[in-house]
């Protein structure tokens, strides 16, 4: 499939499943290295990142533990502010190696307030795994460890990536088509 339509939008195939597979492989292959004997604690952050944990986990080859997190807007509060609710972490974290695996950073603002988070229950340390950045987006200092491919600043989906909730499915990633 080249292109797709999802509601309002068209998308065109942008980065075909072989290219994602080859460097999240790479990416997975990089971090067992780094990372072995540190019996990493890999943190997923749902709902986009479930495609790329469920490959990136196959090509780590040390020790290592996983977890699965999302995360929730306040419900009540008086802003309407970036600042989200972690929910499902069920392990303790303190002094562990934590590897954040997310789908994309943006502005990179859910990051930094993951991080904000996470640090507040005294990790050893805390690393970001990324399968996209939009570096032109980027608003705040952030250090992304690991980053499986840089892209521009279109809205893309699949691969775990939505628009609206749908386009998740699709094996490939395509970018929405200006209209
Ligand atoms: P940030 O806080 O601006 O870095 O936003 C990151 C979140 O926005 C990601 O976890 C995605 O859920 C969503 N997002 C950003 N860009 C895209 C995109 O192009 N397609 C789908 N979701 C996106
Ligand atoms: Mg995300």
């Amino acid at each position: 499939m080249d292109t797709i339509k999802i509601k309002d939008k068209e998308f065109k195939i942008f980065i075909p499943e072989e290219e994602i597979l080859k460097q999240v492989k790479r990416v997975g292959e990089e971090i067992s290295k780094d990372l072995s004997d540190s019996n990493p604690l890999f943190i997923s952050v749902l709902n986009g990142a479930f495609m790329f944990t469920s490959d990136l986990i196959k090509h780590i080859s040390i020790p290592c533990e996983i977890s699965f997190v999302k995360l929730a807007t306040y419900v009540g509060t008086e802003s309407s502010g970036a600042m989200k609710q972690l929910l499902g972490l069920n392990e303790d974290i303190k002094g562990r190696t934590i590897v954040i695996v997310e789908d994309i950073v943006d502005t990179g603002y859910t990051m930094q307030n993951l991080l904000k988070t996470l640090y507040a229950l005294s990790p050893k340390e805390i690393h970001i795994a990324t399968l996209l950045v939009k570096p032109d987006k980027l608003k705040v200092d952030l250090k992304l460890d690991y980053v499986a491919m840089s892209i521009p600043n279109d809205f893309i989906v699949g691969y775990g990536l939505d628009y609206d909730g749908q386009g998740r499915n699709y094996r490939d990633i395509y970018t929405v088509v200006n209209q």
